[in-house]
Formats: structure tokens, C-alpha cells, sequence
């Protein structure tokens, strides 16, 4: 039988949708199960969003679409773009793609040749990890613990973009931690940042409408806005919007790279769907109270969550500012045994799925972010089911011995 490529023996599928399958298929047993697993929103988009979408349907053209993106939702996004203060760009800067994971496994396509460095913070998003193995990049990991808020200081990346890597990815907010950068924090980084010309900057920054406690969102063109000709920014209308499954996601950057996401999208994909198109757009432009309201949501949720934590001896979790995930360090359990089943915690992986197993409760193990000492609470289930989750959690704790 012939081979499969050699890239794929790199590739692995997603840790976070292994954890999902598995919390789902227990409850289709019957299973009394709540998870703390996916990071999806619990909330669908406005009714403007679902008229946009029927009355595209209704006069849909049935024809391909534009590689980079319609000019209609170009021009919506620059217009967030700009609102977020990203000024200056036009449509030549941007591109889109089905969802921030394709425009950025796109981005990392046409940046990345075979063996060329790619640096990120760890813990990082599963993905980034899985898109450099598969195009065979040289990784480089800049390992941010929470001894460190989970937080890469100026140092770190001076010392990282001296190797010259050719990408040097960033997420803020960070999905698993949560944390945000300060505007301080991320104007001390653009000056480091600013001394390494060789490197490309993508800053994946898909939760950027979701901060709280009135840090605000920044990025390094704000505090460096000559850095335009190397960074490029990726959002996303997934978590924002709640509208994960349609599948919208932005680059905006310079020219060269838009064009050559653009090119890309030509082979891969054509164009995103003309409904989806008009989906996109009615988000972008309609009300925004839907995230305005999640967003305060979000923020008690993660109150409620860290009281819990806050309980439970041992257990060490810098305060995340956004995003809608909570990654406590949960190392103490290792090497202790769960009372009531006998189940041995040797790591986070044990831990995940003594958890499950015990109390009924879903998370993602830390090592598929890169950081065995924690793991990942995701806070978009039903606010209802927070409580008591939670209090299974700290109970499964204090039967530890
Ligand atoms: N970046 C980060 C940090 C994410 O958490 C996610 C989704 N979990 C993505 C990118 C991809 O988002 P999308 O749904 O737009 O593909």
C-alpha cells in the first residue's frame, strides 16, 4: 500500500477535540456531565445576523466569489479594524478565510519554508504547534510559566528574535491562560520587537473584544505603528460574534502578505460562502450589544471561577483578564491518589480524566498547551452549570490524599 506523506506522522488531531468527544460521548451514555472543555461560545449571533443570511440565500448568485474576500465585508472588517485604533489599512491589506485557524495556517504557509524558525510563547494554542509541525518548521518555544503570569517578558523575546526566527507568533488574549498584556507591557515588547527586523509578526488576537477589569485591549502597532511592514494582525468572528461555525476569519498587514493569503485561498478554498459573506458583514456592522453583554457575563463568570480556586490548597492561577478560559496550575495533586475511586495522579492527563471520570467534569489536560502543570478550565458553558462544576472540582480536590 502506498505511504501517506511523511507530514502526516507530524500532524495530530486536536488534544481540545479529543477531551470534547469523549465528555460528549459519556453523556449520550447518560452520564450527568459538564464541560469545562471546548471554547465555544454559549450564545448565537443577533436575529440581524440570521435575516442577512436569508435574504443572501434569497438572491444568492450561485457563482464563485473573490479569493481575498467581498469588498462588502472587507470594508466591514477594515472598519473594525479601524475601531479598534489599526488604522491606515484598505482592502489591498487584507484577506480572509474560513476561520482565524485557516488565515493563520495560511499565514504560516507563506511565510514559513521548511526549516525556518518559528517562535511562540508556551502555553500556546494547540494549534500553533500542530501547523508548524506540519509544515516542518524549526519550533521554538518561549516557555512562559505561571511563576511569570504565563506572561513573555522583553527579555525572553529579546533573546528569542536574536535567533532570527522567520515567524514569531503572539496571542493576546491568550486562549488557554487567559492573561492580557498591559499597554505597558506590549510597548516594552514592540521596542524589542523593533530592534529584530528579520522577523515576520503575526499577532493572533481573536479575543480582543473580550478584556476585562478596564485593561483594554492593545497591540504593537499601537505602540509602534512603524512596525506596520512586519506585523500582521488575525481576528475572527467565532468567539465575538458567537458564530464559531460559520467559519470567518482576517488578516490585515502588508500588501505582499495579503496578496499572498489571497493566492493561497485561490488553491485552497475560492472564497468564503456568499452567505456566510452577508452573515459576516450584518456582525460586523449591526449592534454590538450582544458582545458588549457577553462581555460582562464573561467577567463574572471568571469571578465565580477563581473564588472557587481561590478554596482549593495548593492550587496557584494567575488572574486571567480575558479570553473565556481560567488554566490553573494544579501540580500539587501530582503524585497524590483520589480517595474515593483509587485513581493515581501522576500528571494533568491522569488528573483530566480522574476528573471525568469521578465528578462528571470536562478540561483540558495543560500538556496540550505546552504547560503538564495545569490544566484548562473553559468558562462558556451555561451559567448554570458553572456552579456546580466548579463545586465538583474542589470537591474531587479535597478527596485527594
Ligand atoms: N486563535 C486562538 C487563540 C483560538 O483560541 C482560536 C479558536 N479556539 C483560533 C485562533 C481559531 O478561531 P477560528 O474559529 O476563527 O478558526
Amino acid at each position: 500500500m502506498p505511504q501517506l506523506a511523511r507530514r502526516m506522522g507530524r500532524a495530530k488531531p486536536s488534544a481540545i477535540m479529543l477531551v470534547a468527544e469523549k465528555a460528549k460521548q459519556l453523556k449520550a451514555e447518560g452520564r450527568d456531565i459538564i464541560s469545562f472543555s471546548i471554547g465555544v461560545p454559549n450564545f448565537l449571533p443577533g436575529a440581524h445576523v440570521y435575516e442577512a443570511a436569508r435574504a443572501a440565500l434569497d438572491k444568492d448568485s450561485g457563482q464563485y466569489g473573490s479569493n481575498r474576500g467581498a469588498d462588502a465585508m472587507l470594508d466591514a472588517f477594515l472598519k473594525h479594524v479601524e475601531g479598534i485604533g489599526l488604522t491606515g489599512y484598505a482592502r489591498a491589506n487584507c484577506a480572509s478565510g474560513i476561520g482565524a485557524k485557516h488565515v493563520i495556517y495560511n499565514l504560516c504557509e507563506a511565510l514559513l519554508d521548511e526549516g525556518d524558525g518559528f517562535a511562540f510563547a508556551t502555553p500556546y494554542w494547540t494549534s500553533y504547534i500542530d501547523i508548524g509541525e506540519i509544515l516542518d518548521a524549526d519550533i521554538q518555544l518561549l516557555p512562559c510559566p505561571p511563576e511569570q503570569d504565563y506572561k513573555l517578558t522583553p527579555e525572553q523575546l529579546d533573546a528569542a528574535l536574536a535567533k532570527k526566527p522567520k515567524v514569531f507568533l503572539f496571542n493576546n488574549p491568550s486562549n488557554p491562560t487567559g492573561m492580557v498584556y498591559t499597554k505597558d507591557e506590549i510597548a516594552a515588547l514592540a521596542d524589542v520587537v523593533a530592534k529584530h527586523p528579520d522577523t515576520w509578526i503575526i499577532t493572533d488576537d481573536i479575543y480582543n473584544r473580550m478584556v476585562f477589569d478596564g485593561v483594554g485591549y492593545h497591540n504593537f502597532l499601537h505602540a509602534r505603528p512603524e512596525l506596520r511592514d512586519r506585523v500582521i494582525f488575525v481576528d475572527s468572528l467565532s468567539k465575538t460574534y458567537g458564530m464559531p461555525g460559520w467559519r470567518v476569519g482576517f488578516m490585515a498587514g502588508p500588501e505582499a502578505v495579503a496578496k499572498a493569503v489571497t493566492t493561497l485561498n485561490s488553491n485552497h478554498i475560492t472564497n468564503i460562502p456568499e452567505v456566510t459573506t452577508a452573515a459576516a458583514v450584518a456582525a460586523l456592522t449591526g449592534p454590538q450589544d450582544v458582545p458588549e453583554q457577553k462581555n460582562a457575563e464573561f467577567q463574572a463568570k471568571r469571578d465565580q471561577v477563581m473564588a472557587v480556586l481561590a478554596q482549593i490548597p495548593g492550587v496557584v492561577c494567575p488572574k486571567p483578564q480575558g479570553a473565556f478560559y481560567v488554566f490553573p496550575d494544579i501540580s500539587v495533586a501530582f503524585g497524590k491518589t483520589h480517595g474515593p475511586t483509587g485513581a493515581k495522579i501522576a500528571n494533568d492527563v491522569d488528573l483530566c480524566n480522574a476528573l471525568l471520570d469521578a465528578k462528571g467534569v470536562a478540561c483540558v489536560p495543560g500538556s496540550a498547551f505546552g504547560e503538564p502543570r495545569a490544566l484548562r478550565i473553559s468558562y462558556t458553558c451555561p451559567t448554570a452549570q458553572l456552579a456546580p462544576g466548579m463545586e465538583r472540582i474542589r470537591e474531587f480536590f479535597s478527596e485527594l490524599g
